[in-house]
């Protein structure tokens, strides 16, 4: 029997454009022989609707026009159309759809739902209480200060905490609002100046500031997949065309940015950064998926995790996908397997 996937799209979140690419492609990819489709979409001011119209306005994000087939009177807890959908798939990014937040609702809404749970969500969207997790762990992690908003809120204050910054990082450094994704709101600091235009420039994202050490580094992703025993894909490399990978690199300067898969790393590396990357996971308590991403310096070859993103870019093309093609599972039966994963992790539960 046909199951129904309710695949959530947009969001309220710095990461809407990229969820409505990541969308389109698992609404296109997904095998119609063995699923029905149910969209949601969530417009960036973070309201519901049944889309019914053409896949194509999703891409564009036209589908917020199209009017006539858009259905907005329905609830998300009873009602034939949500009564419908056996399992959610939320391909989201960012706040509120990949933190934890729009998890809890599908709990309260007792579904099966497709990536991790509230907790290794919330988790990993937290930059600093992942990173405290990680090294908790074993796992080498960068060296960071930690600033919040009210540490920078008056000059004297923020010129203590360049201090403090200085006092215990070198430059370059990396100042990141601790709750996004896709570079939004990083940037690389090269001295004082910066340092201080950086932390005011992320403290409009986030109250609390991560500043690192800025590493010379290869950037080195694995893709996990899995419930209780999750597996590691082969790394893979992304060779930026830019001074870092920001979101121009990302999404905006076409095919500038260069990706290698697998990584052309030692061996050994590899072992040791797929078993980083598991160990990772198992300590956040994940679940379905996860892209952990990794620096490898490149002058002392150490490895550090960077981050784990509990719902990676996920197009075709995308690293996450691209990886599982790499190790035998194709796109299609990629979104299958991540369906059936928020099955069986439901009915373990429950
Ligand atoms: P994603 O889109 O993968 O979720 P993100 O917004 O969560 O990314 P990071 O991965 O932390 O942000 O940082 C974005 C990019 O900035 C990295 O891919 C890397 O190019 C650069 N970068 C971040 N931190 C450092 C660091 N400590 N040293 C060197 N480069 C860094
Ligand atoms: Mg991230
Ligand atoms: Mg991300
Ligand atoms: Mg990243």
């Amino acid at each position: 029997e046909k199951k129904n996937v309710g695949v959530v799209f947009g969001g309220k979140s710095g990461e809407y454009d990229v969820s409505l690419l990541s969308a389109y492609n698992v609404i296109n990819g997904i095998n119609k022989e063995k699923f029905d489709i149910t969209m949601i979409g969530i417009t960036l001011e973070g309201k519901f609707y049944i889309y019914k119209g053409d896949v194509e306005k999703i891409k564009t994000n036209e589908w917020i026009n199209d009017s006539k087939n858009l259905i907005s009177d329905f609830s998300l807890f009873d009602g034939d159309i949500i009564n419908n959908v056996d399992i959610i798939f939320p391909v989201l990014h960012g706040q509120n759809g990949e933190d934890g937040r729009i998890q809890g609702l599908f709990e309260m809404m007792d579904k099966p739902y497709v990536g991790c749970e509230v907790l290794a969500s919330s988790v990993c969207m937290d930059k600093d209480i992942a990173k405290r997790i990680f090294r908790s762990v074993g796992i080498p992690v960068v060296d960071d200060v930690l600033v919040f908003n009210t540490d920078i809120e008056t000059d004297k204050l923020l010129e203590a905490t360049l201090d403090r910054c200085e006092e215990n990082l070198p430059y370059p450094m990396f100042v990141k609002p601790v709750n996004m994704g896709s570079s939004v709101g990083i940037s690389k600091a090269k001295d004082r100046d910066s340092l201080k235009e950086a932390l005011l420039k992320a403290v409009k994202f986030d109250t609390k500031i991560l500043v690192e050490k800025g590493i010379n580094a290869r950037e080195i992703e694995v893709a996990v997949l899995g419930n209780s025993h999750p597996e590691a894909s082969y790394p893979g490399e992304i060779v930026s065309c830019k001074e870092f990978y920001d979101y121009e690199a990302k999404y905006l300067s076409g095919d500038g940015s260069r990706i290698d898969i697998p990584a052309k790393i030692d061996d050994k590396i590899i072992e040791k950064i797929r078993t980083y990357a598991v160990k990772a996971f198992k300590a956040v308590g994940g679940s379905g998926l996860s892209r952990v991403d990794f620096f490898l310096d490149k002058d002392s070859k150490d490895i550090y995790l960077n981050e784990a993103n509990t719902l990676p870019g996920f197009t075709n093309i995308s690293m996450y996908a691209k990886m599982w093609d790499y190790m035998g599972i194709g796109y299609s039966d990629l979104i299958e397997k991540l369906i059936d994963l928020g099955f069986e992790r439901y009915e373990i539960k429950h």
